[in-house]
């Protein structure tokens, strides 16, 4: 084949189920693209050079997580940590983090892409904002794992430049001074952040909450952001105690700190968003602010409930994610949008959300919350970012709706999963790695960091 052939195509035949608009008939892909969606019972329009047989698979769209820390795979189930709502988890785990290394960090970037991509997860957002000594390069080895791996990334270059000193939570040794972090935040856009439709890295900036950064350096962020044209994240509206901690620190509530700082736009999405009033709820939405709803870590440090209906209809895009493994222990998307059904279920009712919406929530709400229009769903013209579930398991056995069964018996291990049109997951292992070796070595660095080693 020459440069000028065109790309091979590849049809993605009759799947069992598919969550698509009239593409009973599989999906053709060519290069990094959908090209073709195909009705039940036709063939494409052109020839193929590939056809991989789907009978046995239910595809959906590549799941978009929108919140991580994957720094955080390394203090899983932290015997500091458990039981714990979150200032006192942050005050326990914080004593331990300013040891990881620049090593032990790339083996939890790599294990987080990973397990990501084994539960059908296709474009890993992160938030990272640990930049102890040693750690400074920390966006460019996230950058260079997600080229290693194949996963679309969207690194967040976060900070904490606001100390226990200044009245802020973090120690003295985890943050950076605004100078410092606006000069990195400058040089990983230029660096790294790709604009372009179908961009396999993108970079935005993300100070981590209002609790740990000063009000000049969200400001400044934001006129960045503005110049280099990404996205502004941060976390907020976790827990009753930031609402404390903004009134008694700056005399207002977080959304108007939000606001004061510049931050109320589409450019803005948010980690948790859960006490928000109805003022602000509808003042976010207005703003067209989005919101990245982690059910997981909200119930495991029982923070409460992202108010994800009343947002959507406010004009909030609404996205999911793991976030930090810390508080999940994990990072399984697929297991988070059960987890989403299920507490949604429990605040709005069993009538009000579906397994559709919690699937969707993890596509095309996260793709909104991330800016992209090129990926979350299957349709011609988008990216191939596709994950394969077969129903071959136990658990379930006697399901009769394939994509209800996914999320309502609880699949968390995708058999294929593609990525710009590339397989990255094959029969249930991530292509080029060697999952024992790897767990083996990030265990030994867990270790190593707790002092066990
Ligand atoms: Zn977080």
């Amino acid at each position: 084949m020459t440069e000028s052939d065109p790309k091979p195509r590849l049809w993605i035949r009759d799947p069992l189920a598919i969550l698509a608009a009239d593409a009973a008939g599989g999906v053709v892909v060519q290069g990094s693209r959908i090209v073709e969606c195909v009705s039940a019972g036709a063939r494409p329009a052109d020839p193929v050079d590939e056809t991989f047989e789907a009978g046995r698979h239910v595809v959906i769209p590549g799941l978009i997580n929108t919140h991580h820390h994957v720094f955080q795979t390394l203090t899983r189930a932290h015997p500091l940590a458990i039981d714990k709502p979150l200032f006192p988890w942050l005050k326990a785990l914080y004593t331990v983090w300013p040891r990881i290394t620049a090593d032990a960090f790339r083996l939890a970037t790599r294990l987080a892409y990973t397990e990501l991509l084994l539960s059908g997860c296709t474009t890993a957002g992160d938030h990272h904002y640990l930049f102890p000594k040693g750690l400074e390069r920390s966006v460019d080895i996230q950058v260079e794992e997600a080229r290693a791996s194949g996963i679309r990334a969207f690194v967040t270059r976060g900070s904490m430049s606001l100390s226990e000193r200044d009245g802020g939570l973090p120690p003295e040794s985890l943050v950076q001074d605004d100078d410092t972090i606006l000069e990195d935040s400058e040089r990983v856009l230029n660096l790294f952040h790709d604009r372009a439709p179908g961009a396999m890295v993108q970079i935005g900036l993300a100070p981590c909450s209002p609790f740990n950064v000063t009000k000049r350096l969200m400001r400044e962020s934001a006129a960045l952001a503005e110049r280099h044209d990404c996205r502004l994240h941060t976390h907020l509206g976790e827990t009753l105690d930031e609402d404390a901690y903004c009134l008694a620190m700056f005399g207002q509530r977080p959304v108007d700190y939000l606001e004061e700082v510049g931050w109320m736009g589409p450019r803005t999405w948010l980690a948790h968003g859960i006490h928000f009033n109805d003022a602000e709820i509808a003042r976010l939405g207005r703003a067209g602010v989005g919101v990245c709803h982690c059910p997981t870590s909200n119930m495991t440090l029982a923070s409460g409930q992202c108010r994800t209906c009343e947002l959507e209809a406010a004009g909030s895009p609404v996205g999911l994610g793991v976030d930090g493994s810390a508080s999940n222990d994990s990072s399984n998307l697929m297991e988070g949008v059960r987890h989403a059904l299920m507490i949604n279920r429990l605040t709005y009712g069993a009538e009000r959300v579906s397994h559709l919406d919690a699937l969707r929530w993890a596509t095309e709400g996260s793709a909104a919350c991330l800016g992209r229009s090129d990926i979350g769903r299957i349709e011609e013209g988008r990216e191939a970012d596709l994950a394969l579930f077969t129903l071959d398991e136990l658990r379930f056995s006697g399901a009769h709706d394939p994509l209800a069964a996914l999320v309502l018996c609880g699949a968390h291990r995708a058999d294929r999963v593609m990525v710009a049109g590339a397989w990255r997951v094959i029969d249930g292992q991530a292509v080029g790695i060697d999952a024992g070796a790897l767990r083996e070595a990030h265990t030994a660095a867990a270790r190593h960091l707790f002092g066990t080693a």
